[in-house]
């Protein structure tokens, strides 16, 4: 097959859909590759590398397979062959509209966030591969910006309290958000609403948090449903108070196709000391604060800062395209078999048709 690599043009991404490394795979296994100059310069992957593993540079838009992270612009919708397969995140369920202009050229899509999250698949789950990034990310980047340790220190100045860090959906990046406070000596707390990840939360040496009145609330496919309005008033009073002894609140809580639940009140934020940092993950989907504006950072009138960053795992846009690319191998790997039940699971277009 012959594999096209066009470089992202949206704004603030970073990430390439392959790097020399899996082109190298893909070599060996006798596909062909085309990447467009300069697609991975913001990744750290030059050109010299891309040819060294085997690839050509030149225009991608005219290979069987289309690889991209981002999802086309019109320009680039403009250039879809026929015969053409996409591949990359598409928001299907945010913009059908895109979906629809795909589909006039008459080309095949699969989006990565409908590729099933089935064990089979675990290779190809881009979701997963990039919300690890955002959650390390987002702690990263409270712990920045905290006036305030996260470690214990005792020293000869005085002793230093671990800061007390609140996570708030406890999926792939709430967990890969309380590893890495933990890593860094926080006291971590985690709430989510399904109880099955209240072990993986212990397991990572962090509190589950209890909320009394909601029973589980997993959904089909592992996701979380959305809550009730009076669950949702229960969690809101009954984490309050957490909220107020957070020097750092980290969210991600979200619920697919629904706009993210708004976890935090203006009125918690209020509870929290001056200098208390919230770093929102939802804030794509509207955010779980009621105050986040998404892609800004702000402080409130009593000096709590809100952080909406959009696209997190562009910012460490290396390992965030070198662990897309693994999912792109392997979803080329399986070939494109209709039949399969992954492939069949990921097609939102198919020869010109929204499916
Ligand atoms: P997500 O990004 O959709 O949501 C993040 C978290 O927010 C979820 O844990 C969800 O339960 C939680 N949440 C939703 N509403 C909430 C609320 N009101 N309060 C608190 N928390 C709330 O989820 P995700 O990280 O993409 O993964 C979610 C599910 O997918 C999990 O069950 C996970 O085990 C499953 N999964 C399966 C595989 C696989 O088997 N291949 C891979 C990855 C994830």
């Amino acid at each position: 097959m012959r594999i096209g690599v066009p470089k992202e043009r949206v704004d603030r991404e970073r990430r390439v859909a392959l790097v020399p490394d899996v082109v190298r795979r893909l070599r060996a296994a006798e596909h062909e590759v085309v990447i467009e100059a300069a697609a991975g310069l913001t990744a750290g992957a030059t050109d010299e590398a891309y040819v060294q593993a085997g690839a050509t540079i030149g225009d991608p838009w005219g290979a069987q397979v289309v690889a991209k992270v981002a999802p086309p612009t019109a320009d680039e919708v403009a250039r879809l062959g026929g015969d053409t397969i996409l591949v990359g995140f598409l928001n299907p369920l945010g913009d059908p509209g895109g979906l629809e202009a795909i589909a006039a050229r008459g080309a095949t899509a699969l989006a990565m966030e409908k590729v099933p999250r089935i064990s089979r698949a675990q290779s190809m789950d881009a979701l997963s591969s990039q919300a690890t990034v955002s959650g390390y990310r987002a702690v990263l980047i409270a712990a920045t910006e905290l006036p305030r340790f996260f470690p214990m220190f005792m020293t000869a100045a005085g002793t230093v309290p671990p800061a007390q860090v609140l996570v708030l959906g406890a999926g792939v990046a709430g967990l890969q958000a309380i590893a890495t406070a933990r890593r860094l000596g926080a006291v971590v707390t985690a709430f989510d609403i399904r109880s099955a990840v209240k072990e993986q939360i212990q397991s990572l040496g962090a509190k589950f948090f209890e909320v009394e009145g909601i029973g589980d609330a997993e959904a089909a496919g592992g996701y979380a449903r959305e809550l009730t309005p009076e669950e949702q008033q229960l969690q809101r009073e009954a984490l309050s108070v957490q909220m107020g002894k957070s020097d750092v609140i980290v969210t991600t809580a979200l619920v697919p196709g629904r706009p993210a639940p708004k976890l935090i009140p203006a009125a918690a934020v209020e509870g929290m000391r001056a200098g208390s940092v919230i770093v929102d993950l939802a804030a794509e989907a509207g955010g779980n604060c009621e105050l986040t504006q998404p892609g800004e950072t702000f402080v409130t009138d009593n000096g709590v800062k809100i952080i909406g960053p959009l696209n997190l795992p562009s910012e460490m846009a290396e390992h965030a395209s070198a662990l897309y690319a693994r999912n792109i191998l392997s979803l080329i790997e399986l070939g494109f078999d209709p039949g399969d039940e992954v492939v069949a699971g990921a097609t939102v277009v198919r020869n010109g048709k929204v499916v």
